[in-house]
């Protein structure tokens, strides 16, 4: 069994920054909400004196750490006014999308944001778009919106691109003026292109990564569009013998919050699948690697 691993997997820019940011403050130091979302590292991070809270009214003093997703404009000065130590490791390219937001709202245009918004970056952008500013998760709502004369739209950096131009389409026929800004981030775009083309290669496809993280399950959905069938698991504990059945190329695939130590450790479990998942005198599974185990087939991993 063949496993490729694809061109573009793992850690973008902007988390590599952001940990490393967190593992070069002065500690301790408090994280608002876990700094990526993947739990390995903000278990590894706690340990190192990164501690994880829910709102700035669990910091009193010391130093607060902004995560690569940003915060509302009113979170920052609220920090400030609390008189706490910033360290904003907000993604560049999300700082970009907040200042576009406000220019533009500024300039008299209803923002429309393209994403999910529960999510945390989508949160913190509303709060840089003006009082008029939408969140639109498909293009669907898009439709549904009210006539508007002018209308900007920007996308939650880890959204598909094709989301962006179906919802700024769904626009045309409710608003005059409509600007596009495609604020989908490169590291996005490479880690997607490059897991859909590996995907209509191989047999089955394993994205890695945090059940949380939005762009990983991303990922996972558009490897299961082309058809190839498609298994989501943080660790390779989670993999599954009756998924490699008969395949004969495996890709894999890594979420931008998954560290490369997570990923390499799903390919030697992979690679090592013939000795460690069928054993040639054994009819059971043999023990996972030390910290896991094999889960039961399917079961909250296939994406349906
Ligand atoms: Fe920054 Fe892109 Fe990574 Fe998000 S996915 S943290 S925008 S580099």
């Amino acid at each position: 069994m063949d496993v490729i691993v694809a061109d573009y997997a793992g850690f973008c820019f902007g988390v590599t920054r952001a940990v490393k940011q967190a593992r070069e403050a002065p500690k301790p130091v408090a994280s608002l909400g876990a700094l990526i979302h993947n739990r390995q590292v903000v278990e590894q991070l706690a340990r190192e004196g990164v501690h994880p809270v829910n709102s700035l009214e669990e910091v009193d003093s010391g130093r607060v750490l902004i995560r690569s997703h940003g915060v509302t404009p009113e979170i920052l000065a609220a920090a400030r006014e609390k008189g706490l130590e910033i360290i904003d490791a907000t993604c560049p390219y999300v700082a970009r999308a907040q200042r576009l937001a406000r220019k533009l709202a500024g300039e008299g245009y209803q923002v429309i944001i393209v994403g999910d918004p529960g999510h945390p970056e989508v949160k913190g952008l509303l709060g840089w778009a003006g009082p008029g500013a939408v969140v639109v998760p498909h293009k669907e709502a898009a439709a549904n919106l009210p006539f508007h004369p002018r209308r900007a739209v920007l996308a939650q950096t880890t959204q598909p691109e094709e989301k962006l131009k179906e919802v700024a389409a769904a626009l045309r026929s409710n608003t005059d003026t409509l600007v596009v800004h495609n604020t989908v981030c490169q590291a996005t775009r490479q880690r997607q292109e490059a897991a859909v083309n590996l995907a209509r290669q191989v047999d089955v496809m394993v994205v890695v990564g945090g059940k949380e993280s939005a762009n990983t399950r991303h990922l996972a959905e558009l490897c299961r569009a082309t058809g190839t069938p498609t298994y989501h698991v943080e660790r390779a504990g989670e993999l599954c013998r009756q998924w490699f059945i008969n395949a004969r190329r495996v890709g894999v695939t890594g979420g931008a919050s998954t560290p490369a130590w997570i990923i390499e450790e799903v390919v030697v479990m992979l690679a090592e699948e013939e000795k460690v998942m069928f054993p040639e005198d054994e009819k059971e599974p043999v023990k996972a690697p030390e910290g896991a185990d094999f889960a039961p087939a399917g079961e909250n991993n296939e994406i349906e």
